[in-house]
C-alpha cells in the first residue's frame, strides 16, 4: 500500500506472517479445513434466515427510492454466502452501475490490490454497499435513499453473519453504525454492529487521492487479519 520500497517490504513481511497464521487457523496449512467457519448460536439455529438469493429476489427491480429510475444495474453485492469477512462501501459508481458488480472501477482496483497483499482473493470476501443503485454524478446517497436500502443490507449481514465487517469510508461507517462521528475518529478502532465486530477504515477512493494515508488502512486491515486468525471458530 506504500510508495516507499522499504516500508512496502515491511508491510509485505507483516502481511505474510498474518496470512500464514490465518491459513493455518483455517486448516489450509497443516491441519484439515473445518467444515464450517461460522456456526450459528443456539437460539439462532431454529430461526430461518433468508438466503442472499431470496434477499436479491425481494429487491427485484427496486424502485423504493428515486435512485431506481436512473440506474443501469442494481449492484446487490457479491461473495461467498458464508464469508467471514465483509466489506461495505458507499454506493455503486459508473463502472459498477454498468457491470452490476461492486468495486470494479478505480476504487475497486485498489481494494483488489489490498486484498491481494493481505493474501486474500476477492472470492474469499463479501463486498457490498450501503445503497445498491448509483447516485447521479456519484453524489452522496441521500437519507431517504439510505433508509430505503438499509433494510436489505441488514438482511445481507444477517444472512452471511460475517465474523468481521470492514466499513469503507464515512458514508458506510456512519450509516451502518448510526453515528455522526467522523471517520477520522472511528477508523482503526473496533466498533460493533449487534454482535459483529466492525472495523471502519478509509474508502479506497480517498486513498487513491491521498496515497500517504494508505498506511493507516493497511494497519486497520492488520488488526482485522489478526482477529480473523485468532477467532476461527467464533
Ligand atoms: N465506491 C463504492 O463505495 N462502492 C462501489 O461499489 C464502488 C465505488
Amino acid at each position: 500500500m506504500s510508495e516507499n520500497p522499504r516500508q512496502e517490504l515491511q508491510e509485505l513481511v507483516a502481511g505474510l506472517e498474518t496470512f500464514l497464521k490465518f491459513q493455518r487457523r483455517l486448516g489450509w496449512v497443516g491441519t484439515p479445513r473445518p467444515e464450517k467457519s461460522m456456526s450459528p448460536s443456539p437460539q439462532d439455529a431454529t430461526t430461518k434466515r433468508p438466503t442472499l438469493a431470496e434477499i436479491r429476489e425481494e429487491m427485484g427491480d427496486c424502485q423504493r427510492c428515486k435512485l431506481g429510475m436512473g440506474r443501469t444495474n442494481l449492484v446487490f453485492g457479491e461473495g461467498p454466502p458464508q464469508a467471514r469477512l465483509m466489506f461495505i462501501g458507499e454506493a455503486p459508481g459508473a463502472e459498477e452501475d454498468l457491470q452490476g458488480r461492486p468495486f470494479v472501477g478505480e476504487a475497486g482496483q485498489l481494494l483488489d490490490k489490498m486484498l491481494h497483499k493481505l493474501g486474500l482473493r476477492r472470492e474469499d470476501v463479501y463486498i457490498t454497499n450501503i445503497v445498491k443503485s448509483r447516485p447521479p454524478r456519484n453524489r452522496d446517497p441521500e437519507p431517504d435513499e439510505v433508509e430505503a436500502c438499509l433494510p436489505f443490507l441488514f438482511k445481507q449481514i444477517d444472512s452471511i453473519r460475517p465474523l468481521v465487517i470492514v466499513t469503507l469510508g464515512r458514508i458506510a461507517t456512519q450509516n451502518l453504525l448510526d453515528t455522526k462521528d467522523p471517520i477520522t475518529k472511528l477508523r482503526g478502532r473496533w466498533q460493533k454492529f449487534h454482535d459483529i465486530r466492525v472495523m471502519p477504515t478509509f474508502h479506497p477512493s480517498y486513498l487513491n487521492r491521498f496515497p500517504k494515508e494508505r498506511i493507516k488502512t493497511w494497519q486497520d486491515m492488520q488488526q482485522v487479519m489478526e482477529y480473523l486468525a485468532t477467532h476461527e471458530e467464533d
